[in-house]
């Protein structure tokens, strides 16, 4: 019997995971949390207290993952275009911006992480969380800079100028680019960080 290849879940915010590297691949692994064996697995950033190996997409998609662990992919005080409305007990119950609670669990509880040298940050646009693209340097983005929503000032958060990029930003350096695209607009955005 040969094991049918099941269809990976669409990811809205992180349309092609195995472009990114978040599900690798090569072997065969057992997903933490459905005990089954998987050949695609995630091993990233996932926020719990107890220690996770590995999970398979579609325990990922389904939220399983995420309430069988009580944890998160995602850290919900690094994503952008999130402001909070908390109760008495210092709970968030909703949001003050145009950004949802459902959104924000589809992001942090059903969405596979990425792999930043600091804390990652999620970035916003259109009133939406942006897909992430991928992994990049200067040298991958220099013919698209006019497909960027505001590339100075996401420079700026990081202290840079766009100029300074040539220089600095290459993939897998010191440096490194994370690339999103707005799915509304389609406009790309720029988180960079350090080592
Ligand atoms: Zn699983
Ligand atoms: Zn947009």
């Amino acid at each position: 019997m040969t094991d049918a290849i099941r269809p990976l879940p669409l990811f809205k915010y992180h349309p092609r995971p195995l472009e990114t590297g978040a599900f690798e691949t090569g072997k065969t692994v057992k997903c933490d949390c459905c005990q089954q064996a998987t050949p695609l697995y995630y091993s990233g950033p996932f926020y719990s207290v107890e220690n996770i190996n590995a999970f398979c997409p579609w325990c990922i998609a389904s939220g399983a993952a995420a309430q069988k662990f009580n944890g998160v992919f995602q850290d919900d005080a690094s994503l952008e275009g999130v402001d909070y409305a908390f109760n008495e007990k210092g709970e968030a119950q909703g949001t003050t911006g145009a950004i949802t609670l459902e959104q924000v669990a589809e992001l942090v509880e059903r969405t596979p992480g990425y792999l930043g040298w600091q804390q990652e940050h999620w970035l916003a646009h259109c009133d939406d969380f942006c897909a992430f693209v991928g992994y990049v340097g200067w040298k991958e983005i220099k013919d698209r800079l006019s497909e960027f929503a505001d590339l100075e000032s996401d420079c700026a958060d990081s202290g840079l100028q766009t100029e300074d990029l040539e220089k600095v930003l290459f993939n897998n350096g010191s440096c490194q680019g994370y690339l999103f695209q707005c799915l509304h607009c389609a406009k790309y955005r720029l988180h960079i960080d350090f080592d």
